[in-house]
């Protein structure tokens, strides 16, 4: 590879023939520099930073196999140099990337001062630490992720050694770009587009319908690409969200065996989610499209990036992610297509407005052409209730239900949503808002989830990542309590109750089960937090509906009349309303000069689109599925 021989050129040209190194190697957009001297580099931290500039890519020392002293001794040394009140969790050994994975609750003191704890660990060792953050309550999903990207490290390497060499080969100019919308136009649920240049094949995310059981409309029209989808170069995922993730092991079920970018968390809360699905749909007794197994494999393909980190995915394509503030991890893309042919910004589910759980949203970007923008809420009623408001009201709403002995069930997305309530909730009780008799019950992924937001407190508002780094973390008070399956008829007579549980459309999941054990008394209320789908149970209440069947365990049906209170809340919402998006658009920089829009039913997106040109002269366009577009 012509590329691989200019890096080790670079490499040679800067580091003196003293540092010992013995290898160097290209692991996705990564650089890996082996070396029988680590100590050289430690003395000499410009050979690092010279080669991180000329090359504009991560560099990682790492010792030469040769240096590497028996797992057991490095786990005994390791004890020996980190600070016991670093409480490391895990140690474990990655040979092939001459790596130790150190899982800790204070990765700080694992690292030290100027990294010098970290630096003897090498020296002493030959391992170099990776160092993890453990979650402040435990997470067996998260645990099982970590291990099973130990386990697969050496098969990891060739991916990212293959992944290498596809990125740095030829350097075509592209001629043109093609953007084709393959699901979530015009439509909320199963997002998915292709980014085509004459070189690489790129998809951006690739989500499913949960609220549709018909094939033809819940996935994406894949069945469009003209080319076997092993051909594609790369996956990029901007959240973990079913609507946007929920496909990718489908990908890798029919072959696709090439990388999916993605933020730390995004992996293992997508992850999270996709087990469930499975879980879900065997306990209902429908057949998921792929397995556990598919999305293990996606697991191993997994190349995670931080924001505004510049990456190169293919000759003529290079991808940064943005914060979008809207889940944990979430990202807006930004593309940057050929050498400044084309740069494409998709901004994904964006909250351009105040969260508790997040910072603000990127609105800077070194270049911008075109913009693909959600339209969730993009229709000109769309306008939510402010904050402060929604807060005040949702807590009467809880005190008046509670007062009478009455459930409150707030069904959430178990990623975003929960969270942000758990934290509005929490707010109550620190301030005594709320009787502390009322309990709080947290059932189904959302404590797995919740813990996993804590392993990842940088991606969290400042004043929440201080809670978790201190070890409070609002997550994992024990105002929350776990609820089991077998708790929640125990939990529904009891009363006084407030109930948080996935799924947040009522689409399926213990929030359905909920629903039916309180939806004929009249002293339970119902609360929507987040959007209701078209075709999902959520909708249809809010629609009205009085009656429904239930068919229980024998078999047999019965109905159930809706009598509990339905209340609804916009303002906690983790989508931008039509003012919001409003702005986003006007103070982003650079201007956009094509905007495209997405992400909502028919109406809002071609409202939204209309409301673009003529607000901003700015071309807007509701495209809709399979509606290929020249960008370039
Ligand atoms: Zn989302
Ligand atoms: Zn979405």
């Amino acid at each position: 590879m012509e590329y691989l021989k200019e890096v080790r050129e670079t490499v040679a040209a800067i580091v003196p023939r003293e540092a010992e190194v013995t290898s160097v190697d290209l692991e996705g957009p990564e650089i890996a520099v082996y070396t029988k001297n680590p100590r050289a580099f430690h003395d000499n931290e410009d050979y690092v930073k010279s080669i991180a500039h000329q090359l504009k890519k991560k560099v990682n020392i790492r010792s030469d196999k040769s240096l590497l002293i028996e797992e057991k001794d490095a786990r005994e040394k390791i004890m020996q140099i980190v600070p016991p009140e670093a409480k490391i969790a895990d140690i474990q050994f990655m040979e092939p990337f001459s790596e130790v994975v150190i899982e800790a609750l204070k990765p700080g003191l694992v690292i030290g001062k100027s990294g010098l704890t970290s630096k003897e660990i090498i020296l002493q060792t030959g391992w170099t630490p990776r160092i993890l953050r453990s979650p402040t309550a435990p997470s067996e999903m998260l645990k099982g992720i970590r291990h099973h990207l130990v386990k697969y490290s050496s098969e990891r390497k060739k991916i990212l050694q293959e992944t290498a060499k596809k990125i740095y080969s030829e350097k075509p100019s592209p001629s043109w770009v093609r953007l084709t919308p393959l699901g979530g136009f015009r439509q909320v649920g199963r997002s998915c587009m292709l980014v085509e240049t004459r070189r690489t094949k790129v998809l951006i995310d690739c989500g499913i319908n949960v609220s549709n059981s018909d094939p033809d409309e819940a996935y994406p029209y894949l069945d469009a690409i003209r080319f076997p989808i092993s051909e594609l170069d790369a996956i990029i995922l901007s959240h973990a969200h079913m609507d946007h993730c929920g496909f990718i092991p489908y990908l890798f079920k029919a072959g696709y065996r090439g990388p999916v970018y993605c933020t730390e968390p995004t992996r293992d809360l997508a992850a999270l989610l996709l087990f469930d699905y499975i879980d879900v749909m065997a306990k209902e007794n429908k057949e998921a499209a792929f397995s556990e197994r598919d999305v293990k494999e996606m697991l191993k393909y997994c190349i995670t990036r931080d924001y505004r980190e510049v990456t190169d995915i293919a000759p003529d394509m290079r991808l940064t992610f943005h914060n979008a503030a809207h889940v944990l991890g979430s990202a807006s893309v930004h593309l940057h297509i050929g050498e400044g042919a084309h740069n494409l910004v998709y901004s994904a589910d964006i909250k351009y407005g105040f969260t508790r759980l997040f910072n603000n949203v990127d609105i800077n970007y070194p270049r911008l052409e075109t913009l693909i923008v959600e339209s969730t809420y993009g229709g000109k009623d769309d306008i939510q209730t402010a904050r402060e408001e929604t807060e005040a009201q949702f807590l009467r709403i809880i005190q008046e239900t509670t007062n009478q002995g009455g459930c409150v069930l707030i069904p959430v997305f178990a990623v975003g949503r929960a969270q942000e309530i758990q934290l509005v909730i929490e707010n109550y009780y620190r301030k005594g808002l709320i009787d502390p008799d009322v309990k709080v019950y947290v059932d189904g992924m959302t404590r797995e989830s919740s813990a996993i937001h804590t392993a990842y407190p940088e991606y969290l508002r400042n004043a929440v990542q201080k809670r978790v780094l201190q070890n409070d973390s609002p997550f994992t008070s024990s105002i929350f309590q776990v609820a089991k399956p077998e708790d929640r008829d125990a939990i529904v007579q009891n009363g006084k109750a407030i109930i948080l549980a996935s799924s947040g459309m009522l689409t399926g999941g213990p929030s359905v089960q909920y629903f039916y054990k309180l939806a004929e008394n009249p002293i339970n209320t119902l609360t929507f937090v987040g959007y209701q789908g078209e075709g999902s149970l959520g909708r249809k209440i809010l629609g009205g509906i009085k009656s429904l069947p239930l068919t229980e365990n024998d078999g047999r049906t019965r109905k159930i009349n809706v009598n509990l209170r339905i209340e609804k809340f916009d303002g906690f919402s983790g989508h931008s309303d039509r003012p919001q998006l409003s702005a986003y658009v006007r103070n982003l920089k650079p201007k956009p000069k094509r905007i495209l829009t997405d992400h909502g039913e028919a109406t809002k997106c071609v409202e939204l689109a209309k409301y673009f040109s003529a607000k901003f002269a700015i071309t807007s366009q509701a495209l809709r599925n399979l509606d290929s577009v020249r960008l370039k």
